[in-house]
């Protein structure tokens, strides 16, 4: 069922929401169908259901769980607290693991790695997952597969739909237009599999996730907040260590601001001009959800302590980065009262997209006069463009 916002867009309810994936496959007496299900995505008391369904005792899920989120397992047969007729059993009735995986990696000079990631569906599509690693004393880019242990924090970006319907005219993911939602089992897969790359420990190690890459999270709200619990409760990672960005869905940041403290993930709203008229042309979902109602909206959540707000602004060469844009951004940011900050991104070139990348003058300038008036700002460093990998390069690659 699609439904048509502001006449322009058509933003697909979720394909696939369950865990369930109706795949042919033969087994070995030749021709007979099986139900595939997958366990990751499953959270522990969804697993302790299918346990107390099979005959089993509840625990049995707590050890599921454990094996699957903690211990980070991919195969059936590595659940090794399970018995092995347990196993069987859950075999024989259509059950694996499942989590998503890479299905190539793009490693860049800089340290950065891009993923495609395979999913759960058995349909063949990937998403884009980055993992970006900082402060690794300037060894960054080392060729070395094996020297995982190169960083000393990270920031993982993760993908929420495959495609994108909100046709933001600076971005590659919009050109693919919308596919389908993932799951929250797709979602959280995404940053365990990276986990497990990277030799992560969590509790231990400092790893950000950022819901910035294909997809708009807050158009998949259910599912992308589903795997924000599993990530959470399951994994162990904290949502103050999370940041999820929208492009202004307003209903999605009014539903953020009903989460619970110890669930919701800190808000980036991508802001990207600073007034209606140039984010309109920038972003036309401004038409639906003009800045204003955008800020109403977020003044709705309650800010953790020295918690702020990001806006997020690309800076498109000749169009949203000159001294006066830079004043009307400052002003905006002030009028909206939020503890706020700016994180500034020089647009990445994309083929088929007709902006310019800003100079570095500019970008500069840009920065300077916005924190000569007293707003906190950033200047994000790209990250892994020659592997496209930057900020709205998502999908370079796969169409091949
Ligand atoms: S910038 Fe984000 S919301 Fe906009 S089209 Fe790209 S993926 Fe979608």
């Amino acid at each position: 069922m699609g439904k048509q916002i502001g006449g322009e867009y058509t933003i697909l309810r979720p394909a696939v929401t369950g865990n369930s994936f109706k795949l042919v496959s033969l087994d070995a007496a030749g021709g007979a169908d099986v139900t595939r299900r997958a366990l990751f995505g499953l959270d522990q008391h969804a697993l302790t259901e299918q346990m107390v369904g099979l005959g089993e005792p509840g625990w049995r899920g707590r050890q599921l769980a454990q094996a699957l989120y903690r211990q980070r397992v991919t195969e059936l047969a590595q659940v090794t607290t399970l018995p092995l007729g347990l196993r069987s059993k859950l075999e024989g009735e259509g059950w694996a693991v499942d989590r998503p995986r890479i299905a190539q990696v793009f490693q860049s000079v800089d340290g950065t790695e891009r993923y495609l990631v395979e999913g759960q569906a058995g349909d063949g599509r990937t998403v884009e997952t980055v993992w970006m690693p900082e402060g690794d004393g300037g060894d960054a880019g080392s060729e070395d597969e094996d020297d995982a242990r190169n960083w000393d924090r990270a920031t993982i970006c993760v993908s929420s739909q495959v495609g994108c319907a909100v046709n933001c005219q600076f971005c590659l993911t919009a050109k693919l237009g919308f596919e389908r939602n993932l799951t929250p089992g797709e979602i959280a897969g995404q940053v365990v599999t990276v986990l497990d790359r990277h030799g992560v420990e969590v509790g231990r190690d400092r790893v950000n996730l950022v819901f910035m890459g294909m997809g708009e999270p807050f158009l998949n709200y259910d599912n992308w907040m589903g795997a924000v619990r599993l990530l959470v409760d399951e994994v162990g990672l904290s949502p103050r260590r999370m940041t999820v960005s929208t492009s202004g869905i307003v209903p999605g940041i009014e539903r953020l601001a009903q989460e619970p403290p110890e669930l919701r993930p800190k808000l980036a709203i991508s802001l990207n001009a600073p007034n209606d008229e140039i984010r309109a042309e920038v972003m036309p979902i401004n038409r639906k959800w003009p800045i204003d109602a955008v800020v109403d909206a977020v003044r709705g959540i309650r800010l953790r302590t020295r918690e702020r707000v990001t806006f997020e602004y690309v800076l498109l060469g000749g169009v949203t980065d000159g001294a006066a844009h830079a004043r009307e951004l400052t002003r905006l940011v002030r009028r909206t009262g939020l503890p706020a900050k700016v994180n500034l991104i020089a647009w990445n070139p994309g083929p088929g997209i007709a902006y310019e990348t800003p100079e570095t003058g500019a970008v500069e300038r840009f920065r300077q006069a916005l924190a000569a008036e007293g707003v906190p700002v950033y200047l994000r460093r790209p990250r892994g463009r020659d592997i496209y990998a930057a900020c709205g390069q998502l999908k370079r690659t796969v169409e091949g």
